[in-house]
């Protein structure tokens, strides 16, 4: 090739190859938001973990597990699939009472067909009850294994809401994660 082959649109074609190359190396993120109101009568459901509660459980369609939510709308986001109320709608029968860990792992074999492998995860879960960091470590290793990565890359975090607020006065919980995914192979 002769350098006055190199045209302006040659260039452009390649830089949006190179583009295009890189961005399937890189790994994606996104973020997943969940919360849901405190009920007498149920179990508190949190990454899979029954966790012992003084203010109820919670209240919802499946098991209404508002930190494995939230990683499941993290996934969703990193690979631009929408939301989990798009793959999960609770006007479906066949959700109700779900065990959200089922739903993850529906959501995980979803990326994968899509050639997506998760990362990491890092959660926060926000509640002023009930007491979180006894389970934490049983919450890892749930999500982990269900996620099909080392526990060491999956995070839980607890906060309270320093009493402000619906979640101050014990009304809910809420729970937030970030999660990274990348593609096998780089390929796009
Ligand atoms: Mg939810």
């Amino acid at each position: 090739m002769t350098q006055s082959a190199l045209t302006p649109e040659l260039l452009d074609a390649v830089n949006r190859a190179v583009d295009a190359r890189l961005a399937a190396m890189m790994p994606r993120v996104g973020i997943g938001y969940d919360i849901h109101r405190f009920i007498e009568g149920r179990p508190c459901i949190l990454a899979g973990v029954d966790v012992p509660s003084d203010v109820g459980g919670l209240e919802g369609h499946s098991d209404a597990d508002a930190a494995t939510h939230a990683v499941i709308d993290a996934l969703l986001g990193a690979a631009a699939l929408g939301d989990i109320g798009h793959f999960f709608p609770d006007t479906d029968p066949q959700w109700k009472g779900a065990d959200s860990l089922h739903l993850l792992g529906a959501c995980v074999d979803r990326l994968g067909r899509d050639g997506w492998r998760t990362v990491n995860v890092d959660v926060t879960i926000i509640a002023e009850r009930p007491k979180i960091a006894p389970h934490i470590a049983a919450m890892r290793e749930t999500l982990a294994r269900v996620l099909q990565i080392p526990g060491d890359r999956v995070s839980i975090k607890a906060t309270t809401n320093e009493k402000l607020g619906a979640l101050g006065r014990r009304e809910g919980l809420a729970a937030v994660a970030c999660a990274a995914i990348i593609r096998q192979g780089g390929h796009a």
